[in-house]
């Protein structure tokens, strides 16, 4: 009886320690050596460290503006992953299937491409400013340096949502999320801004022909209920 005793409180230590190790995501890898929980796909590790990385300065400026820090959980996701995980359809589109959790695509793809105009159809002074902020590692143009910025922003409604801040509006919450990455690009990356700014104002240099709502009451009643190209305009 005694045996029995001592081999079930053995297993038992033994299965603790195995839950301990394992984590709930099994195809995807975790990253170590940071203070976020953050899991990648396998072949992204580089990618997702710089990520998190970055995230993780983004919490601990804005933590010394405000003394708040959201718990958030990133995933940084190759497109078979992001089939599983995201609940956003268009691949690269960085969002929170729920308040804790943010996902980040780890690889270049047509969603961001597909942002960069004809250059040969643009005036030539922006032409350049486009090739000079988007142009990726690889020599192509991309506007994946601007959608790696824009996962601030969703890092941003982390702090606003679980620190239970009060918006009035739709359009203030998106305005904080938006003031918040500025703020920290500008403050520690400002080699960055281009990235951050050469895609919105070509956005705007474009007009609103084509928009179906530019007023802000208009953005309160359709917030979740309007073609993603008429939403990325407002931001
Ligand atoms: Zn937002």
């Amino acid at each position: 009886m005694k045996t029995c005793k001592y081999i079930l409180i053995v297993a038992l230590i033994f299965l603790y320690y195995l839950d301990s190790k394992s984590q709930p995501y099994t195809d995807l890898n975790e990253l170590t050596g940071v203070s976020i929980k953050a899991y990648y796909s396998p072949g992204n590790e580089e990618r997702a460290r710089k990520i998190v990385e970055r995230c993780e300065r983004t919490i601990e400026y804005v933590n010394g503006l405000v003394r708040f820090k959201p718990k958030v959980s990133l995933f940084i996701l190759n497109p078979e992953h992001w089939k599983k995980y995201a609940t956003f359809p268009v691949y690269g589109m960085p969002h929170y299937p729920d308040s804790a959790r943010l996902i980040i695509a780890s690889e270049d793809n047509d969603f961001w491409k597909s942002f960069i105009p004809p250059l040969d159809q643009v005036p030539s002074d922006l032409a350049n400013q486009i090739r000079k902020a988007y142009t990726s590692g690889d020599g192509t143009l991309s506007m994946m340096a601007f959608f790696d910025l824009l996962a601030l922003h969703e890092l941003g409604h982390g702090f606003h949502e679980q620190a239970g801040l009060k918006m009035q509006r739709l359009w203030m919450q998106e305005l904080f999320c938006n003031i918040m990455l500025h703020t920290y690009i500008a403050e520690k990356e400002p080699e960055n801004l281009p990235a951050l700014e050469v895609f919105p104002e070509m956005v705007v240099a474009g007009g609103i022909t084509g928009y179906s709502f530019t007023t802000l009451a208009d953005f309160e009643k359709r917030y979740d209920n309007m073609d993603p190209k008429n939403y990325g305009w407002y931001q």
